[in-house]
Formats: C-alpha cells, structure tokens, sequence
C-alpha cells in the first residue's frame, strides 16, 4: 500500500490536513495520505504516537529513529529497538554481511561518524574478501598439488 517515506495521516475535512497536503503538493514531494476515520491501522498507529491524543495533520517521516533493518531481520541480529548489532569490524551475525551508520547498533547517529563508519566497513569487507580470496588461492594451491 505504502510508496513514499513520508506519511501523512489526517481526514478529508481537517483544514489543517489541506493546508498541508497542498504544500507538499507545491513543493512537489511525494507522500502517502492516510485517512484515520478509513483506516482504522492509521487510527490506533497516530493515538499509539500520541499516547491516546489524536492530533491531525500526522506527519511521519524517516529522521534516523526507527531503523528500516526489516529486510534484515532474518539475516543479522537486530538490538530490542530493530538496530542491526555488528562486531568492531562492523560484521553482523551473519559472516561476509556488515552494517555501519545510523541502522547499525550502538552508531552515534551523526553526519561524520556515519561516513567513517561506512569507510571502515568497507575496509573490513575488502580484508574479509582478501582473506577469502587467499584461502580459496591455498585451497586451489594445496588442490594441484594433490593431483
Ligand atoms: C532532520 C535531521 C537533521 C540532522 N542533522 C544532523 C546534523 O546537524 N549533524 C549530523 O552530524 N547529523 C545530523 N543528522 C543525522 C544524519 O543525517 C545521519 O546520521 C546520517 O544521514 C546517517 O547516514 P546513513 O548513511 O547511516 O543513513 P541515511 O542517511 O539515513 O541513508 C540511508 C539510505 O538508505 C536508504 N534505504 C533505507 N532502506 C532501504 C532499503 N530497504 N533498500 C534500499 N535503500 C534503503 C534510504 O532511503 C537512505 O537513502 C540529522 C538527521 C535528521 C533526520
């Protein structure tokens, strides 16, 4: 059903709703809209935000909060808050997949340290893949020579 990252839950009446449907509209950003008095998920999804209040327009949107590691799920160890849990050398549960930035487990949620997490990763993955790369050279090796 859903699209866009950013989802807007309010009514068909709700002058505020308008308003801000039709800025979005003008800045030309795509967003998912939600009638809560139709979709009754949407309803019990903003009183849950809200703690039973149920303030309309909703404006949800991906600020780095809530990790989208679902496709992970069954591949790395996700923290009780969804973030996937690496080894210092940013390598999750399951070995030659890594993580780095503001999905990973314990990141500081910051610009800078998410590209430098993202460059270490990758240096890690290169001495992973180097040293697959040379195991798979000495078993080729050690192959040939038993021939
Ligand atoms: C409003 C706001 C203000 C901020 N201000 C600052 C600041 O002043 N200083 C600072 O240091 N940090 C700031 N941050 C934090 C900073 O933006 C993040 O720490 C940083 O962007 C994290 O980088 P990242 O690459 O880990 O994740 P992101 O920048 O979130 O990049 C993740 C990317 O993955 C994509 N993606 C997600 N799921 C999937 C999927 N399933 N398949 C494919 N692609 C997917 C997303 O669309 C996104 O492009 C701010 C964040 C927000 C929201």
């Amino acid at each position: 059903m859903s699209h866009t990252n950013i989802k807007l839950y309010g009514t068909n009446w709700c002058s505020d709703c308008k308003r801000s449907k039709k800025f979005l509209g003008e800045q030309r950003v795509r967003y998912d809209f939600i009638n809560i008095e139709e979709d009754m998920e949407g309803q019990a999804f903003v009183q849950k935000l809200q703690n039973g209040g149920l303030t309309i327009p909703t404006i949800v949107f991906e600020d780095g909060s809530t990790p989208n590691s679902q496709p992970f799920k069954n591949i790395a160890k996700l923290d009780a808050q969804g973030f996937i849990m690496t080894g210092i050398d940013f390598q999750t549960s399951t070995v030659g997949i890594f993580a780095a930035g503001d999905v990973r487990s314990g990141s500081t949620k910051q610009l800078v340290s998410a590209a430098g997490e993202g460059a270490a990763a990758a240096l890690d993955m290169c001495e992973h893949l180097c040293g697959q790369h040379a195991r798979s050279m000495e078993n080729a090796l050690v192959g040939t020579a038993s021939n």
